[in-house]
């Protein structure tokens, strides 16, 4: 299989980050598809809205059903709607890349994994070489698949797994939630990213409920961006 290297597949879910990493790729791309996967998550809605803010950037748009990662496994807030939500994002340490944080009930045991795998696949039949995720280590929540590790180790094996030539590009890897919005409002998207995508975990668009720990380092990074303007 021949993989063009103008094109670019991203894994979207219509959230802040993943947006910002859509027009990210539409700069720096000829050809962008976007992929969406149901895993089983409360704030479905969010794959439509993936869908609708696809649809005004033009870029194709797919989703796919993979609800049995939440059958995997046990604990999560994000699928199991009897467990209250952690409230608050683990406080970042000073050894966080290397050193081991309990991570919250947010997370979703091999969510990136099979969503970088299942997308590698998709694009591999659709000669696409490049493969865009908006996981970022600075704000990384205690997600250990969001680390720059883990993604360079993956596409090391996605490559071996299929013998072929994948990049996997990670334009938010080492930059905050301020400094992310600074790039969709360089990206000429600041509005649509603020007003238009879903971040919350308890389902509100835009600026969202302000509770959940996704709300908070959303809100959080949106003021401080701000105020350095
Ligand atoms: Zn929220």
């Amino acid at each position: 299989m021949i993989l063009d290297h103008r094109k670019a597949l991203v894994v979207y879910s219509g959230g802040q980050d993943s947006t910002t990493c859509l027009f990210w790729a539409k700069k720096h791309f000829d050809e962008v598809r976007a992929l969406c996967f149901r895993y089983g998550q409360k704030h479905v809605v969010e794959v439509d809205i993936a869908r609708g803010i696809a649809e005004r950037a033009g870029v194709p748009f797919e989703e796919k059903d993979v609800s049995f990662i939440s059958e995997l496994s046990t604990g999560c807030s994000l699928t199991d709607t009897s467990i209250i939500m952690d409230k608050e994002p683990p406080t970042p340490s000073p050894d966080m890349p290397d050193g081991r944080i309990t991570p919250p009930n947010t997370f979703v045991p091999g969510r990136n994994l099979f969503f970088l795998a299942i997308a590698a696949v998709y694009a591999r039949e659709h000669g696409i070489m490049n493969l865009v995720t908006g996981v970022s280590q600075t704000d990384y929540s205690g997600y250990p698949d969001c680390r720059d590790s883990f993604i360079r180790s993956l596409n090391v094996s996605l490559n071996l797994a299929m013998d072929e030539q994948f990049v996997i590009h990670t334009p938010l890897m080492w930059i905050d939630k301020a400094e992310t919005w600074k790039l969709a409002d360089e990206l000429g998207v600041f509005d649509l990213v603020r007003n238009e995508t879903l971040t919350c975990y308890n389902g509100v668009k835009g600026d969202g409920c302000g509770e959940c720990p996704a709300c908070k380092l959303r809100r959080q990074g949106l003021k401080k961006y701000l105020s350095s303007l």
